[in-house]
């Protein structure tokens, strides 16, 4: 019988080039804008633009832990979310894009449209997407979705939006493929924010497309080199070095995530918590079908602005930021951006790899001290 490895032992491995005499066993970074080529081009190193040998490694290794993908990796999420979008579709096409996605991801609808691609928009929730897949050539799907923590099953999509003649891109950003592998579910990208989860530090950007068609991924890297959309190497030698702790940062996460939410569940001054891992959450139970670890996101409403505010300044471990993943946990109230149908004392909770008692301590008091009227 095989024995399948687990995620930590694909997590410390993930795209390390077999062992060599005096070699490191992770290189470092390769920073060449050309390489020495006489003669014929021929690859696989060419030019900077096209390809490196650190992004190499690290797409090996992404594209590992996605259960085996053909992966691009990119400058930052954007950049790969839109090498998808637009280099997917052409005028005349219909795109079906989740209404309460990423912000910046709908952001991109006007720039379609401009370019003749007819957008129809969804609800993450109750698989609202399946009524919207007739004539479409791309679905665009986003599970759990940010900010709103709502969840659609991929393999339902999927299913029937190929059905319809449709190719399915998931944004993977919050569960990463250890928590969810939107490739086994069957959608035909699935695409990343690797600034948040996967690299998980908080101090680079960079983003990544996974395909097992090679059609695909060809399209995706001709992308790349078209509009440079390129990985610094230095900041794709990091995301590959943040890898190996992966499975530990997730599970730590989920770990505080859920102690976080049971903490929240009894505040009254507490309405619409959401955590995908939270039995009861609405979101809970297509969750539980097809991830395998929930994520580090708490969202919550408190009763105001004002009320939320004041609940952030109270903080004292926790970091007042935006974006979400990193090891160091951060909140903060995200109707200040605009752009979301959110409340405006709704609050989005990235929790860290701190030690649970003190997260829970400091979120604790914060709330108290909230609760007194300024
Ligand atoms: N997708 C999701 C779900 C995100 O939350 C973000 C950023 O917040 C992005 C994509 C874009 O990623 P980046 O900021 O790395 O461009």
């Amino acid at each position: 019988m095989g024995h399948e490895i687990g995620d930590g032992t694909l997590a410390v491995g993930a795209g390390r080039p077999p062992a060599e005499k005096h070699a490191p066993g992770l290189p470092g970074p390769v920073f060449a804008a050309h390489y020495h080529l006489p003669g014929e081009p021929t690859g696989p190193y060419t030019y900077g633009r096209d390809t490196n040998p650190t992004w190499t490694l690290l797409e090996r290794a992404i594209g590992e832990l996605e259960g085996g993908a053909e992966v691009t990796a990119f400058s930052s999420g954007m950049a790969a979310v839109s090498a998808v979008l637009l280099s997917q579709v052409k005028a005349g096409d219909t795109v079906v894009l989740p209404d309460d996605c990423y912000q910046t991801t709908r952001a991109l609808r006007g720039r379609l449209e401009s370019y003749g691609v007819h957008v129809r928009t969804a609800r993450t929730a109750g698989d609202a997407q399946l009524d919207a897949l007739d004539g479409a050539a791309l679905v665009w799907l986003e599970t759990p979705s940010n900010p709103g923590l709502d969840v659609c099953d991929i393999a339902r999509i999927a299913g029937a939006a190929h059905a319809a003649g449709a190719l399915v891109a998931v944004d993977n950003t919050l569960a990463t493929p250890l928590g969810q592998r939107p490739l086994d579910l069957g959608a035909d990208f699935s695409v990343a924010s690797d600034t948040k989860a996967l690299t998980g530090h908080g101090d680079l950007m960079l983003g990544h497309v996974a395909t097992r068609a090679p059609g695909l991924a060809d399209a995706v890297r001709l992308w790349r080199k078209t509009v440079g959309a390129i990985p610094g190497p230095m900041e794709a030698w990091l995301a590959h070095r943040s890898l190996a702790t992966l499975h530990l940062r997730l599970d730590r996460q989920a770990v505080n995530a859920l102690a976080l939410a049971g903490a929240l569940l009894d505040r009254p001054e507490i309405s619409g918590l959401r955590y995908p891992g939270l039995p009861g959450d609405p979101a809970h139970e297509p969750a539980a079908r097809q991830m395998r670890r929930f994520g580090c996101v708490v969202s919550f409403t408190l009763p105001d602005e004002a009320h939320a505010e004041r609940f952030l300044g109270a903080l004292s471990l926790i970091d007042q930021a935006t974006s979400f993943g990193s090891v160091h946990s951060s909140a903060e109230r995200r109707g200040r951006w605009g752009g979301d149908a959110v409340a405006p004392g709704f609050v989005r909770f990235s929790v860290g790899v701190e030690d649970t008692a003190d997260l829970l301590a400091d979120v604790t008091a914060a709330l108290s001290a909230a609760a007194e009227a300024p």
